[in-house]
């Protein structure tokens, strides 16, 4: 699975985080911004949350304007891509992105885990209980991104620190690995339609998800300290993060008390 992926032209050479590569990407290249039309990008919760916040909207206004709903391989979760748009700047029948400009992405600060990682790819290999999962990495080598012409030298992992990676690796992390989790299940385990809503309303509805938990019976159901309580109320990171884990918990039965030790706890489950 690739997480997240633009989708043409994968030259499939497994980098670790220590491989090398020439790259370098500005505004005098003759192939500026040609990465930003006829792409596939796939949202991580992150993605969402800072871009809804960037554009002054809520998390469902973001995703009726910007998004497509799909169905990601082999896991038969719902996820989004952002939505392209006719591009007006050029003859080509490519779609564009809605963000990209003449002088470049016009929210570059809070651009999407995809373009982040550009020209890298990420690729999670599997789920292994107890770690991060292992990933690796590869090049996305589309033929006309010229920067791997230019003379600057980076690793993988000076790459993701440069980019900001690392951060929406690490608050998409949780995420992640329920998704590979979800991967591993045998193809005739199905989830029912209602933990695919769940999931989907907890990875991209964030605001959705806060009014499920402080304007439903969801605090009735589930017991949940204070501290938890207001952490949630108060920062969305917070509130995705307890999302997820109470999502494993409906997914996947998750026992863990490490997993749960923020996470919503039945009453009943508590009182066996
Ligand atoms: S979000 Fe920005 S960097 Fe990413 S494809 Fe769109 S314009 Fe390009
Ligand atoms: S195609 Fe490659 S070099 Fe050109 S703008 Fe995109 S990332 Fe930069």
């Amino acid at each position: 699975m690739d997480i997240p992926g633009k989708k043409t032209g994968i030259e499939p050479v497994r980098l670790g985080l220590d491989s090398k590569f020439k790259f370098k990407c500005h505004k005098d290249i003759k192939c500026f911004t040609k990465c930003c039309k006829g792409i596939s990008i796939t949202l991580t919760p992150y993605d969402i949350i800072r871009l809804k916040n960037r554009l002054d909207l809520s998390s469902e206004e973001f995703l009726a304007i910007y998004t497509e709903p799909h169905i990601l391989e082999k896991t038969d979760l719902p996820v989004v891509t952002l939505k392209l748009i006719d591009d007006e700047s050029s003859d080509s029948d490519k779609k564009a992105c809605p963000f990209v400009r003449e002088d470049g992405c016009m929210i570059y600060e809070d651009r999407p885990t995809t373009c982040r990682y550009y020209p890298l790819g990420v690729a999670t290999l599997s789920h292994k209980e107890g770690s991060d999962g292992e990933g690796f990495y590869f090049f996305v080598n589309e033929p006309h991104c010229l920067g791997f012409e230019e003379d600057k030298e980076w690793t993988v992992k000076k790459w993701r620190k440069d980019q900001g990676v690392d951060i929406h690796d690490d608050i998409n992390a949780q995420w992640t690995d329920l998704v590979v989790r979800k991967r591993s299940f045998p193809p005739n385990i199905k989830l029912t339609d209602q933990a695919k809503q769940m999931f989907f309303m907890v990875s991209y509805n964030i605001d959705k998800f806060r009014q499920f938990v402080f304007e439903s019976s969801f605090l009735k159901r589930f017991d949940i300290d204070d501290k938890t309580l207001k952490k949630i109320k108060n920062d969305e990171i917070e509130l995705l993060q307890f999302g997820v884990n109470w999502l494993k918990g409906i997914l996947f039965k998750q026992t863990d008390p490490q997993q749960q030790a923020s996470a919503a706890r039945p009453e009943a489950e508590k009182n066996e």
